[in-house]
């Protein structure tokens, strides 16, 4: 079924009788050409990309929860492509381009909002690194732009920049990012995949791999044992408690990372707003809502929950910037576990098992990757070879030392 303006007028009209359901509930078949573990945006994006651009058909996506049930759904919905190094900005940059065109792409409305993110300047060296980080955007074909004290002050009114304890000296500002409803993406990519007949098996657990002479035959799972030509892993938080069942350790933490909503307000900030001074970031829903987030909690954890201190910590960020936020009322929070990598960037590679793939390592930054990540994960799988944006992302590159420290903070995933 094809949405569209006359569909839901039509609808409208008839009592909102001709919906059908946006995907199928399958029985899942004993055996496909690949499998995806884990029914999050980047396993639906695979299956959607095997589908439509490599016409891979005999696909499964298997989610042990429900499809929007884990980060997808969680995060603070921030898209960007406002990276520095080589390994990593043409590879998001992608993804901003695959955001522009998603929801044709989908026929879905996915609320992609290119409503801008300005990240706030507070000292010299600041200015200094955010000058070099915007060059490094533009000779990657990203836009970027460097704006003044005063130029914040015309757009930001309601900052905070005449008793500040850390004061806003100017901004790096990327018009083209901006925020996409989160759980829509899931919806988009799976109605989009299972259109073209990808099953979505939802409530099946993957247990364990059945490797024979090193060889990937499949994944035993809850449901019984289902077989497969090629298996890509993409659980997110739940790696290392995956990959392990294959006898792999991976480079990777689990934190648990916070997300803030407060009661609707009316329209108040014009884009994502990040604090440079201090971890906060906030863009304001279409309902109203102050979205926000800051730090991890700071220890390993596969709990969806987080802690009080790190609350109040991020509303102390909040109030560092616009003290205004303080009037309102915090109404939801929640915790989703983040697959913390070493350096800080992911991992989208082979493993030593033939025919098993692993995609993960996406810190806090997985939801802007998910269109770019699910491309090329789909490339690997059918191409058995990178794709061109990333060829960086390899296990090997922690033996070999070729880290992609964006932050240059070593392998500290509470400091990335
Ligand atoms: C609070 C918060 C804020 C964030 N903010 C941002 C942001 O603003 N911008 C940004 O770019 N990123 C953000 N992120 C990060 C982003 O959400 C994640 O990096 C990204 O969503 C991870 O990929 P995913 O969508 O595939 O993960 P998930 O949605 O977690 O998908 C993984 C799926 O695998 C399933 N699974 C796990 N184990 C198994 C198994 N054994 N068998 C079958 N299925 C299994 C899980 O149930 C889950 O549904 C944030 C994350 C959080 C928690």
């Amino acid at each position: 079924m094809r949405y569209s303006g006359f569909k839901v007028i039509k609808e409208a009209l008839t009592g909102h009788k001709g919906w059908l359901p946006a995907w199928r509930d399958p029985e899942p078949k004993a055996h496909y050409d690949i499998v995806i573990i884990g029914g999050g945006g980047h396993g639906l994006a695979t299956a959607h990309y095997l589908a439509s651009v490599y016409g891979q058909h005999r696909v499964a996506v298997i989610e042990k929860g429900w499809i929007g049930g884990g980060n997808v759904g969680r995060n603070t919905t921030i898209i960007r492509s406002n990276y520095l190094l080589d390994g990593n900005e043409p590879f998001y940059e992608f993804s901003l381009k695959l955001w522009e065109g998603l929801e044709q792409d989908l026929n879905y409305n996915a609320m992609v909002s290119q409503r801008g993110i300005m990240n706030l300047i507070h000292s010299d060296a600041q200015r200094d690194a955010f000058v070099r980080r915007g060059n490094a955007m533009i000779l990657n074909g990203a836009d970027a732009e460097l704006l003044s004290e005063a130029q914040i002050r015309q757009e930001y009114p309601f900052l905070n920049f005449d008793d500040a304890r850390f004061p806003i000296k100017g901004g790096l500002a990327q018009r083209r990012g901006g925020t996409v409803r989160h759980d829509a993406v899931a919806w988009g990519y799976a109605r989009a995949a299972d259109s073209r007949g990808v099953d979505i098996i939802q409530n099946c657990e993957v247990t364990g791999f059945r490797v024979e002479n090193g060889k990937c035959l499949g994944v035993e799972t809850s449901r019984g044992f289902i077989g497969a030509g090629r298996v890509g892993c993409a659980v997110a938080g739940n790696s290392s408690r995956l990959m392990a069942k294959a006898g792999m350790g991976l480079p990777i933490e689990s934190h648990v990372l916070q997300a803030f909503v407060s009661e609707g307000l009316k329209p108040v900030l014009p884009g994502v707003i990040t604090f440079g001074a201090g971890h906060f970031y906030v863009s304001q829903s279409d309902k109203g809502g102050l979205v926000f987030g800051g730090d991890i909690d700071g220890y390993n954890s596969y709990a969806q929950r987080g802690n009080l201190p790190v609350v109040e910590d991020v509303c102390e960020g909040g109030m560092a910037i616009m003290p205004m936020i303080g009037r309102a009322r915090l109404l939801r929070m929640w915790g989703g576990i983040m697959d913390m990598s070493m350096d800080g960037s992911p991992i989208i590679d082979r493993t030593h098992i033939d025919g098993l793939y692993f995609n993960g390592g996406w810190c806090y930054g997985g939801f802007k990757a998910t269109p770019a990540s699910g491309h090329a994960f789909a490339h690997l799988l059918a191409r058995d070879e990178p794709h061109e944006t990333a060829t960086a992302y390899r296990f090997d590159r922690f033996r070999t030392g070729h880290m992609i420290d964006e932050k240059g903070m070593g392998n500290q995933p509470n400091l990335h």
